[in-house]
């Protein structure tokens, strides 16, 4: 029966490589196994339940790539898979006539990513943008991405001039060890967390062959360097350095075998990621040379020994506070390794200058000892961001093309996921941030892409529940009234205000938003903001002074006087930068908060993601524990929900989810209308004319096929029924 059905040979499709039985039972939802479906806008019908049936039986299954329509969904298998990353099978999709007619892979969003920028006519940029929780596998995937384009999009330079010049798509690779040991750090979600965004520009010249890249990052989470959660670590370059270092170096460094810093939490803990010979190896690709690198390391350890300077609590305020047992040969040190002068550096962090008055008189006071330690941590603050800086600055002009040589780019974003702790403050609110532009960007791309194809069908299609999250950004960043404008406001008038306060100014001028979440029966001041993937209460307390980020400007001056040439660098005497850094009371220059600077860098980021074509990847970790084949639904579902994915299904659909090419369908499924019981009687509608001049005959077609299916779902679901059938 089912020979008559398909009117043809039913299991082959030269084409697809797919029987028509299976497309059928695909088609008809019920009967394809869960993980063979490789859509989730396929899975019958589209729930958050199906949705994660679907990706745990394909999890179980080690099939860790799905499509969710436009948005490839990865999850962390959490186990080597050498198999799925190597070279032979990216040249597979780069060579395949449709690279997403294959198996759902990373691959296959990159090649059809590639093919973008290389077959149009007018070349677009592209984007592709990773996205996921902490631990997750965004930046697993980039590097992938990464690797990808170093074989597909090499450049032509033969192998044996690698010996002179080396060839630029494996300098670009080893950014990715510099910029990790440098900003990733062990944390309770992943052994190998980024603390910074990074925005990786893949230039590409008019052969379509990679000439350079650019990095951008965002948001180093430099509080790192002076504080570590419990069992967490520091920046993993520390324990490179006081593990990698040879009995020479530790001389240099001042770091003996076991010496113990307290800005060194874990250290008996050995990671994967504690190799300072690869991290050393990659600095040398990148033209970093020894002398340089020496340098670096010897600065770093000055700032672990400058970690160990303690004090102890003043009994006399106006005495400078008094210096623990030890902490006067971890100054000795510390000064030693930054060149500064020992009493000045001891000085800076125990004394405060202030300016008064018309004259600008100069008053010195004692500070306390919460003070002196925020001072101290500040200066080991200030130096990792610069230093970070100025690596990532080294980074870009290694790998960077130059401008005439490249026309076209594909860029790989790879930032921090949507946050939700208990205690959530202002690096929160900047990540939720943006993940809400994210977010927007993406349902609108999504949105405009699906519209455009539905009109070229000529199909009536609107979207009717779809939520815009407009007025949550309205809450965060919009003019003039604003979350962000609020606690600008704050740090420009420099009052003292309480976090009680702040509550209340925001609660009260943005009381209309329907996105400030009911905050009734909070303990604490604080103010919920209602995100896309779900509320969020965010603390009040040391917003204002975290958004502030002051650097007192003798830390500065301190730091200038250093005897170090890279400190020289990173700290150069520029009157011109001293008045941006220092919003002094007294300072009518206006004050460069982090929000407002994160804003400034989040908007140049849209900018260049709105002039691509967007690819989205969200991955998923499948457990918190970091075990292979293990899939939490709940951990899952929460994740779901937080990368938008429920929203993407939703809108999927609120669309059609099936999307078989007109003339595909027809061919395929004519046949079944001829099967419809007698006593359907069709509409009669076939002849009608859609906008576009296809004949409509889709509705009645599908209508004929749903009168059918029951016979035909019992045929379909029969095993083995096919090659015996008559
Ligand atoms: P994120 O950047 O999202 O925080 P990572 O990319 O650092 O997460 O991934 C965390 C860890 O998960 C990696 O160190 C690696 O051990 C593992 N992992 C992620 N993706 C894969 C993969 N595709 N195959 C094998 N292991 C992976
Ligand atoms: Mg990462």
């Amino acid at each position: 029966m089912l020979q008559q059905v398909n009117g043809h040979s039913p299991d082959s499709d030269a084409q697809s490589g797919k029987s028509h039985r299976e497309d059928l039972r695909e088609f008809l939802g019920r009967e394809a196994p869960l993980h063979q479906l490789d859509d989730l806008t396929k899975v019958n019908p589209v729930t958050l339940e199906t949705v994660l049936r679907c990706l745990q039986a394909r999890y179980m299954a080690d099939t860790f790539y799905t499509n969710a329509g436009c948005t490839l969904v990865a999850l962390n298998p959490f186990k080597p898979v050498p198999h799925l990353y190597l070279p032979e099978l990216m040249r597979e999709y780069h060579a395949a006539p449709q690279p997403q007619k294959l198996k759902p892979h990373v691959f296959s969003v990159g090649e059809q990513t590639y093919r973008n920028v290389k077959s149009l006519i007018e070349p677009v940029n592209q984007s592709i943008v990773v996205s996921g929780e902490s631990g997750a596998g965004k930046t697993w995937t980039s590097r992938c991405l990464m690797k990808f384009y170093a074989v597909v999009a090499a450049s032509p330079t033969s192998w044996e001039s690698h010996k002179i010049a080396e060839r630029i798509e494996q300098r670009i690779l080893h950014s990715n060890p510099v910029m990790e040991a440098f900003g990733n750090a062990c944390t309770l979600r992943n052994n190998n967390s980024s603390r910074f965004g990074k925005f990786i520009q893949l230039q590409l010249n008019r052969a379509q062959q990679m000439t350079g890249a650019a990095v951008q990052t965002y948001l180093l989470e430099k509080t790192r360097v002076a504080y570590q959660a419990s069992n967490e670590r520091n920046f993993h370059i520390f324990y490179q350095i006081c593990k990698g270092a040879s009995e020479d170096e530790r001389l240099q460094w001042h770091l003996p075998k076991g010496a113990a810093f307290s800005w060194l939490p874990n250290p008996e803990r050995t990671l994967e990621e504690d190799c300072f010979e690869v991290t050393r190896e990659a600095m040398i690709h990148l033209g970093i040379n020894a002398p340089t690198q020496n340098n670096i390391f010897k600065v770093l350890a000055g700032l672990l020994h400058l970690g160990n300077i303690q004090f102890a609590d003043s009994e006399d305020e106006a005495q400078p506070c008094q210096l623990m047992d030890n902490a006067k040969c971890s100054v000795r040190t510390s000064a030693l390794l930054l060149q500064l002068p020992e009493d000045m550096l001891l000085e800076t962090l125990r004394i405060r200058t202030i300016r008064a008055g018309r004259q600008q008189q100069v008053f010195r006071k004692p500070c306390s000892r919460t003070e002196c330690d925020t001072r101290r941590d500040c200066v080991a603050k200030l130096v990792y961001a610069r230093l970070f800086d100025w690596l990532v600055s080294v980074i870009n002009s290694r790998i960077c093309a130059d401008p005439g040589s490249w026309t076209t780019f594909i860029g790989l974003l790879d930032v921090y996921g949507f946050e939700s702790f208990p205690d959530n403050s202002l690096e929160q609110l900047c990540i939720n941030y943006a993940n809400e532009k994210l977010q927007q960007h993406f349902v609108a791309h999504y949105l405009r892409a699906q519209q455009e194809e539905y009109t070229v069908e000529g199909l009536e299609w609107s979207f009717v529940n779809y939520q815009d999250n407009q007025a949550c950004l309205d809450l965060i960043e919009g003019s003039p009234i604003s979350i962000c404008a609020l606690i600008n406001e704050e740090c420009r008038l420099n009052r003292p205000s309480s976090a009680a306060q702040l509550q209340t100014r925001i609660e009260s001028a943005l009381a209309g938003n329907p996105c400030l979440g009911d905050n009734k029966l909070s303990p604490e001041p604080s103010f919920i903001v209602v995100h896309y993937a779900g509320p969020v209460r965010y603390h009040t307390a040391g917003l204002v002074e975290k958004n502030k980020d002051p650097v007192p400007p003798e830390l500065t001056i301190l730091l200038q006087q250093s005897q170090d040439p890279l400190l020289a660098v990173l700290f150069p005497v520029n009157p011109k930068e001293k008045t941006q850094e220092e919003p002094s009371g007294q300072s009518r220059a206006p004050v460069l908060t982090v929000v407002s600077k994160f804003k400034a860098s989040l908007e140049q980021l849209l900018q260049v993601l709105h002039s691509t074509t967007p690819h989205y990847i969200r991955c998923i970790k499948p457990n918190s524990q970091g075990q292979a084949q293990t899939f939490l639904q709940d951990e899952v579902l929460s994740q779901l929900e937080a990368c938008g994915l429920v929203e993407t299904i939703h809108i999927s659909a609120a669309g059609f989810p099936i999307r078989v090419s007109h003339q595909n369908f027809v061919e395929r499924y004519e046949l079944l209308r001829r099967l419809r019981p007698r006593t359907f009687s069709g509409p009669g509608r076939c002849s009608e004319r859609s906008p576009n001049g296809k004949e409509a005959t889709l509705q009645p077609l599908l209508q004929d096929i749903l009168h059918t299916l029951p016979a035909l779902t019992q045929a379909a679901a029969t095993p083995g029924d096919s090659d015996e059938a008559t």
